[in-house]
């Protein structure tokens, strides 16, 4: 039997083939990848994935391609670092940080893009898309380079500076949309019906949204086949951390890890926080934030098309969702780069600073293993914090100088 049946829609459950569709025509709900996993179960085992590439194709048979993937781009795999110096400084017994930095376009984008650039190239298509907030043009521009596709990326107007040049160095077409993300993503919908383009937050959505899945399968790997008791994920759409939830739960259905009890939270700005909100209230809807106001653009979705199904696994696994300040953000980014060296961007920060948060609250427990996932590199918007930094110490080319501006401040320590 096949080890992908079809498409099933997550609301009402009807099926259809392997497509680029990604809306259920009778109830307009998502598409998603349904597989065998009875079938999965026979082929896949820890030592199959511990003798496979280092990259998320380990997990080959738990992702939603059958072939066409490109592995000389190495993708995924990205270091689980023990982080004993924040946890000292939060007061936790074992934190680790999932840092997906250091992916081939430093952010997670690139596990996403790989699932759905093997699934693009599947079906035939010449061109690739996406709307972005800045970390997917990246991850797209990059894989459609390689690839030698044709490659349009949409990007809000007013997204940071060094995002679009993170984009446009790979030769894609980049179109600039004097409006929000929500507005943007409105108008490559109708874009992406009128042109046969491979739109992977869109038409490809699907598969592509699988790619998220690896984060949970790594850190479970990673921590010798258990599952994390404690997991801080940051909501944008809110697909990333279904994808984690779903990816904990499937390696429990092929047989890889026994019954787990990880508790999932959430992390957002307070300036585009509706998830955040409506945990907070208690609300059973999500009410779309029409200008998001947070420095954390990557994060900026103000009607997440995911924020639902984000919302109902956090309630379900006893987590919590945090939405954190501007200030906290900041914070959240020098901590992370005081403590253990990481340099993250602003999504980083916010996962940091609701981290802070959860376990002042004594949301998360000090004895639980935690881990916090970061998203992006720091280096892709050095301007978040270019202004709350120290400044150099200026000195003359001289020992006098130095003794007189560095020497009584070392000695005075
Ligand atoms: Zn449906």
């Amino acid at each position: 039997m096949a080890r992908i049946k079809g498409l099933k829609c997550k609301e009402c459950g009807e099926l259809y083939p392997l497509g680029p569709i990604h809306v259920c025509e009778y109830c307009f709900g998502p598409l998603e990848v349904d597989y065998n996993y009875a079938e999965i179960k026979n082929l896949i085992s820890r030592e199959k994935i511990a003798g496979g590439p280092s990259s998320i194709w380990r997990y080959r048979d738990l992702l939603p391609v059958e072939r066409g993937e490109d592995d000389s781009v190495k993708v995924g795999f990205t270091p689980l670092q023990r982080a004993d110096n924040l946890a000292r400084a939060l007061g936790l017994r074992e934190l680790y940080v999932k840092n997906d930095s250091v992916n081939p376009t430093y952010s997670f984008k690139d596990r996403v893009v790989a699932v759905a650039l093997a699934k693009a190239k599947e079906f035939g298509f010449d061109t690739i898309a996406c709307a972005s907030t800045g970390n997917l043009a990246s991850a797209v521009a990059a894989a459609g380079a390689k690839a030698g596709l044709k490659t349009y990326v949409f990007l809000p107007a007013d997204v940071e500076k060094s995002k679009i040049v993170n984009a446009a160095i790979y030769g894609a077409t980049l179109v600039a949309v004097d409006g929000t993300y929500d507005e943007l993503n409105r108008l490559c919908s109708e874009v992406a019906d009128r042109f046969h383009w491979a739109f992977f937050n869109i038409n490809i959505r699907p598969y592509y949204a699988e790619g998220s899945k690896t984060l949970a399968f790594e850190v479970v790997e990673q921590l010798q086949w258990q599952a994390p008791d404690h997991v801080v994920v940051p909501i944008a759409s809110g697909s990333l951390l279904t994808k984690v939830a779903k990816g904990l739960r499937e390696l429990q259905q092929v047989g890889l890890i026994a019954n787990y009890q990880t508790r999932i939270s959430g992390a957002q700005a307070a300036g585009c926080g509706p998830v955040a909100e409506a945990f907070a209230t208690g609300a059973e809807i999500i009410h779309p934030v029409r200008k998001p106001q947070t420095i954390a653009k990557s994060l900026a979705i103000g009607n997440p098309a995911d924020g639902l199904y984000a919302l109902e696994i956090v309630r379900q696994s006893g987590g919590s969702i945090e939405g954190v300040t501007e200030e906290e953000i900041i914070e959240g980014i020098k901590l992370l780069a005081r403590t253990e060296g990481i340099f993250t961007e602003t999504a980083g920060g916010v996962t940091i600073g609701a981290l802070k948060r959860l376990v002042e609250k004594g949301k998360i427990a000090p004895d639980e293993r935690t881990i916090a996932y970061i998203t992006g590199n720091g280096l892709k918007t050095p301007e978040a914090v270019v202004d709350h930094i120290a400044a150099p110490l200026l000195v003359k080319p001289t020992v006098e100088s130095f003794d007189e501006i560095v020497g009584k401040q070392a000695l005075a320590v």
